[in-house]
């Protein structure tokens, strides 16, 4: 039985369990809306519907409320009005607080390949989806004049940001769903449902497991063969996949992948996918977008400081579907 379907670069399904039911005094809930531009479910288990509901609810309210922080589509946003107000110190709530400062750890971290301060190279890139043209040399200069996290100033204990620079955008799309599902896993777990599983399309966030069984099953399969990869077992750990299978643009005969090359500021041409399992969704989702940028060759030494992280990246171009696994143990392979 097949829950979920997640459709980016690699496919992740939530294996569904039909096992102890009768004899478990908890039954199964989902609840899907559409949080963040994707179709995000809430499967978790409850006594009855009603204590479910409220969960569900409360879960989604939170998804909802991060996305009013960070949102890149949004002027009214928190993090659009930090950007509007480039030269002056601007006090930002503790989520934008941390997952800036968790995106500035994993933009270190991986040299640069993630960096969430390229947003107006994302911006070059959806103009590019919409007219058809690939950025001039001069637009790509402009853009980099205007990135980089030297050009951010954080102040700790006032919990204030400043950006340097006027025009820098800020885009927090590569980290901001890993982040909003754990939180909402944490929600699911106060409000006294803690086997749950919250999946924002390709990133997946699981807390205890469901009852009789060690862990939710997720199942990573090559989009286009359709090849199984495996079964993964998750428990209170997260599990995203990045790529272009979905989102890309193509100019004269060029795929150019939603994701950014730090090098030419243009989309990606490798074709790759990683697929990363942590302890946290905001690790997961950040370093899964680092990992197509940085390929296998260069992941362990990323991954490494990442405490309980593992990681597989597919290169199959064309007919290539060669999977470099490298999880030491950290992703749970199942039946
Ligand atoms: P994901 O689907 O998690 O891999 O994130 C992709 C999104 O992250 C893109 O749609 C951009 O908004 C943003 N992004 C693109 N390239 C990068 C990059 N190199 N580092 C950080 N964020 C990026
Ligand atoms: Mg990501």
């Amino acid at each position: 039985m097949v829950g979920v379907a997640i459709r980016i670069a690699l496919v992740l399904v939530v294996v569904a369990f039909s096992g102890c039911a009768a004899a478990a005094p908890e039954r199964r809930f989902e609840f899907a809306r559409v949080c963040m531009g994707v179709r995000t479910t809430v499967t978790l288990y409850a006594r009855d519907r009603e204590i479910a509901e409220n969960a569900g609810a409360a879960a989604f309210a939170r998804i909802g409320e991060l996305d009013d922080a960070m949102s890149d589509y949004r002027a009214g946003s928190e993090l659009m009005r930090l950007c509007a107000r480039a030269g002056e110190w601007v006090w930002v709530s503790e989520d934008l607080f941390r997952v800036l400062e968790e995106a500035r750890r994993v933009s270190a971290a991986s040299d640069g390949a993630f960096d969430a301060t390229m947003g107006p190279a994302v911006g070059l890139w959806r103009r590019a989806k919409k007219d058809g043209r690939l950025p001039t040399a001069e637009e790509i200069d402009a853009a980099r004049g205007v990135m980089g996290w030297g050009l951010v100033e954080f102040e700790q204990k006032g919990r204030l940001v400043a950006l340097r620079r006027a025009g820098m955008r800020l885009d927090l799309g590569g980290i901001a769903k890993g982040y909003a599902a754990q939180r909402a896993v944490d929600v699911l777990k106060r409000a006294g449902c803690p086997r749950c599983l919250v999946a924002m399309s390709g990133d997946i966030v699981a807390g205890d497991a469901p009852p009789g069984e060690k862990g939710w099953r997720v199942a990573v399969v090559m989009e286009r063969s359709g090849r199984p990869i495996g079964k993964i077992l998750l428990e209170n750990a997260a599990v995203s996949t990045s790529g272009d299978t979905e989102q890309f643009v193509e100019i004269g005969g060029v795929r150019y992948s939603h994701i950014i090359d730090p090098a030419t500021l243009l989309g990606m041409t490798a074709r790759r996918c990683a697929v990363v399992v942590s302890t946290r969704g905001e690790w997961a989702d950040a370093l899964a977008t680092a990992l197509c940028v940085m390929g296998p060759e260069r992941a362990d030494g990323l991954i490494d400081t990442f405490p309980g992280t593992g990681w597989v990246v597919d290169e199959g171009g064309g007919e290539r579907t060669d999977v470099t696994d490298n999880s030491r143990g950290v992703i749970r392979w199942t039946d």
